[in-house]
């Protein structure tokens, strides 16, 4: 069978990269190759941002409750085709079928709710001070949206920033990650199936060089809407700046849970697991911190390091799996560079620590075993930098007001999580954590899409996604004034 070329797709029309270069698409489970798609350069990003700046002027003027319409759509169309969106996004990133059919769910979420914010869209009329005069403050589309996008959740990441901005009235130019290109590929297809114009969603393909650093060049691009590493984030924050253009950042993570001496333990085994293993523990939530009373530690990792060991690597794609690949070799590298970090630092490695090596159509999947420390230290590496695998730092702590000291004391500040039956710890913890989620009595994975989402300090630069809060991005204010008096008025100045 011919591996499939796929095409960048630009004001209706598919299309090659310019320069006819192409990149290749890799199942990180079995290495199988999956397709070939167009390395963009900075001729094909202009090309797709003149598409969406050109389309702006007649999609802005589409009432709004007419584009909600659309994504309306949308969502019927993903909810007939999960499955197979689903079993493509497990090939093409490895994550178990179950959770993608998660990801697909969360973007069918996002187009009912953003659909429905077509009929809502909210802006606010209050009191003026004069009489015979109204005030109203409308909610604007701000013109052309860069999305840029991470693999880890292909398809739920680029419905959280696309639909609130195609609801808005705004236009889009979307770059996926390198490694997931098909799941976006496919997203964009239903799309227009839905009845999408041409050129309001445009998909440009290729690595952060050239392609996404073209697309922050780009004087006719008004918001930057990023998802991806605190690295790469600040690089996109400063460029965004050198042009004066909004820019929105959800970034890294490294999250927490805490249990508590009264903890219900066999509870917080679960949400452990879950939160630090599941999608390899490749999620911007996962749990990669495990803050424990030294009263409960020994009875907690007694239930808990059994249960890792049990975990079943695999192929995504049988059900019988727990947990998947990591995305490619150089993450796989950076991962098990961690583990030896930690060892040199002075945490014990209880279990886990190495690239899994599975046999038969696996042999070529990047595969590493569920690993945890315990004795590791608020100060070591291991306990302050995002890993982004299935690494999991144990630091005892001896009070509730340490364990919210050690969970604040991070640059990032996305989700934390805390096992009580106390309702005054529960109450201190919800008023003295400082990330942008908290989870009690559940892991730090599982947000819900009508409400806002993302994190304190270096995961983001104070914006949110999702819920209401996930418009502000996308909108600018407009306040309208009418007077109706027939003379001039002078607000503040007239008694
Ligand atoms: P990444 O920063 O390497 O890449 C993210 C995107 O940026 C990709 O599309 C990439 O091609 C692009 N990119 C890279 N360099 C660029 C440049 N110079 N200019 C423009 N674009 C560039 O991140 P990743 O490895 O794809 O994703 C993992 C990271 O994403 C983790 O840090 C994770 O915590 C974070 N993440 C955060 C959230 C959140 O909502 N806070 C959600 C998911 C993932």
């Amino acid at each position: 069978m011919t591996t499939p070329v796929f095409q960048n797709y630009i004001d209706g029309t598919w299309q090659p990269a310019h320069n006819g270069q192409t990149f290749p698409n890799h199942n990180p489970a079995t290495g199988e190759l999956l397709g070939h798609f167009p390395l963009s350069a900075a001729s094909d990003v202009t090309a797709a941002v003149s598409a969406a700046r050109a389309a702006f002027e007649t999609w802005r003027l589409v009432p709004a409750p007419k584009r909600g319409e659309i994504l309306y759509r949308v969502g019927e169309l993903m909810t007939r085709h999960k499955e197979e969106l689903a079993r493509s996004m497990t090939r093409e990133m490895g994550k178990v079928l179950q959770e993608a059919r998660g990801d697909v769910q969360e973007g069918i979420d996002m187009a009912y709710y953003m659909g429905g914010e077509g009929r809502r869209l909210a802006g606010y009329t209050v009191p003026v001070e004069l009489p015979n005069k109204t005030g109203i403050a409308l909610r604007d589309p701000v013109g052309v949206v860069a999305c840029i996008t991470p693999w880890n959740f292909p398809i739920a990441i680029p419905t959280w920033k696309m639909f609130p901005a195609l609801v808005a009235g705004n236009t889009v130019v979307l770059k996926p990650a390198e490694d997931t290109p098909l799941s976006a590929l496919c997203l964009v297809e239903l799309l227009y199936e839905a009845g999408l114009p041409r050129g309001v969603v445009n998909l440009v393909f290729g690595p952060g060089k050239p392609t996404g650093e073209a697309l922050l060049q780009q004087s006719h691009v008004d918001i930057i809407s990023f998802t991806g590493s605190t690295e790469t984030g600040r690089h996109v924050a400063v460029e965004a700046a050198r042009m004066l253009k909004r820019v929105s950042l959800e970034l890294g993570g490294k999250n927490a849970v805490i249990v508590m001496d009264d903890a219900d333990l066999d509870l917080a085994v679960e949400g452990i697991l879950w939160s630090a293993y599941g999608t390899t523990g490749q999620r911007c939530t996962a749990c990669s911190r495990l803050i424990v009373h030294r009263a409960v530690q020994e009875k907690l990792l007694a239930k808990l390091v059994p249960r890792m060991q049990s975990l079943r690597l695999g192929n995504g794609l049988d059900e019988d799996v727990d947990v998947g690949p990591i995305i490619n070799a150089k993450q796989l590298a950076k991962v098990h560079n961690y583990t030896a970090l930690g060892q040199a630092e002075g945490a014990t490695l209880v279990t886990g620590g190495a690239v899994a090596h599975l046999a038969g159509e696996l042999a070529g999947g990047n595969f590493y075993e569920p690993t945890l420390f315990t004795g590791v230290q608020p100060e070591m590496r291991i306990a302050q930098e995002e890993i982004f695998g299935p690494t999991l730092s144990v630091l005892t702590i001896d009070s509730l007001a340490e364990a919210i000291q050690v969970n604040n004391n991070t640059k990032y500040g996305l989700s934390s999580a805390i096992y009580t039956q106390n309702i005054n710890a529960a109450q201190r913890a919800t008023r003295d954590i400082t990330t942008g989620i908290l989870y009690i009595n559940a892991g730090t994975t599982g947000a819900e899409i009508q409400f806002p989402f993302g994190g304190t300090r270096g995961t983001g630069n104070g914006h949110r996604e999702a819920g209401i809060a996930g418009l502000d991005v996308f909108t600018e204010w407009k306040v309208v004034y009418t007077d109706y008096s027939g003379k001039l008025q002078k607000a503040q100045i007239e008694e």
